[in-house]
């Protein structure tokens, strides 16, 4: 199965070492992520599932709302004018992001498996309404009976456990994260080793991945995570990044957490270095191979922040590629 997925790249479970160069540009980000430069988007009501069919498996994105992300955080080596112009040629207001936040959910017909947690309402004000999404569409939180996470960012992973009562949100679920993912995250050196914008972030996985523990397996690149559903090695956005390949019925496609974070920009300027990448390097290696690939091998992609639902084909344009919504 998904041999068309081979193990994009060797995980790195080196620990983190960001340089003084990154610290210092990135410093103060996590007062921007708290006060966000653009304006807070009033929280809108229920957002009714995107619901396609893959084979006999039924495919849902669920919203978890959106997050406000300033443009010089987003891409910090871009002149503001540049991404501008870039965000025009594609109909995109040129102002800044606000990424979606498309939560997968498969139903395997004998499994119900949610691929990310969304982020719970600590992150920001916006984002944490994955809970009310899934109850507008009638899906029963006790239902869920896995969680796959891509990666242990805040607004992947921290809507695992529902603040109001600390406990957990799908308390049914099993949790499957990447080997090097848990390594990364709750290793006692990560926080002090963050740039400033990750500290907190740090702070939080590791107390919600301590809180799941018990039920949460590590998987490496290549593994069945869920029936019809492995890891596909992405590293780059953080060490152990994982997408998901899923296939059912002879059809295939790739729910790709973080690797495509933007539709003007990760498809047609894929060597544009991202703020929120660990390794900017990696994460560019990454998203070039994962675009040669899903281009050539015509493999439709979930991208985790793409325009709601961001559900769509990678084609080739000139010497980049473009993201066509199906
Ligand atoms: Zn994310």
């Amino acid at each position: 199965m998904m041999r068309n997925f081979p193990n994009l790249q060797r995980q790195d479970t080196a620990m983190p070492g960001a340089s003084p160069h990154r610290r210092a540009v990135l410093a103060g980000l996590g007062a921007a992520l708290l006060a966000p430069a653009l304006p807070i988007v009033p929280a809108r009501a229920a957002i009714p599932p995107f619901r396609g069919k893959l084979g006999s498996f039924e495919i849902s994105v669920v919203s978890d709302g959106t997050l406000n992300v300033p443009l010089s955080f987003a891409l910090p080596d871009t002149p503001a004018t540049e991404a501008a112009k870039l965000f025009a040629s594609q109909g995109m207001p040129p102002e800044g992001l606000v990424p979606q936040t498309n939560v997968t959910l498969v139903n395997t017909g004998g499994e119900l498996v949610l691929i990310d947690a969304g982020s719970g309402p600590k992150f920001q004000p916006t984002a944490g309404k994955l809970s009310e999404n899934l109850e507008a569409a009638g899906i029963d939180p006790k239902t869920i009976s896995k969680v796959v996470f891509t990666h242990g960012h805040a607004d992947h992973l921290w809507g695992a456990i529902d603040d109001f009562d600390d406990a957990e949100r799908f308390p049914n679920a099993k949790y499957v994260i990447s080997a090097a993912e848990w390594d990364f995250w709750t290793h006692p050196d990560t926080p002090s080793r963050s740039p400033d914008w990750m500290k907190g972030m740090a702070i939080g996985s590791a107390r919600i991945l301590k809180q799941i523990e018990k039920k949460v397996e590590r998987r490496n690149a290549g593994d069945t995570v869920a029936p019809g559903m492995i890891y596909v090695a992405t590293p780059g956005h953080t060490p152990g990044h994982m997408a998901v390949g899923v296939e059912n019925g002879g059809q295939q496609l790739l729910v790709g957490g973080d690797v495509f974070n933007n539709n003007a920009v990760s498809f047609a300027k894929p060597e544009w270095r991202v703020g929120s990448d660990f390794d900017p390097n990696q994460g560019m290696t990454t998203r070039k191979q994962l675009l040669d690939q899903l281009a050539t091998d015509r493999i439709p992609l979930i991208g985790f922040h793409l325009s709601w639902p961001g559900y769509g084909m990678i084609e080739r344009r000139g010497p980049a590629y473009r993201f066509v919504p199906v």
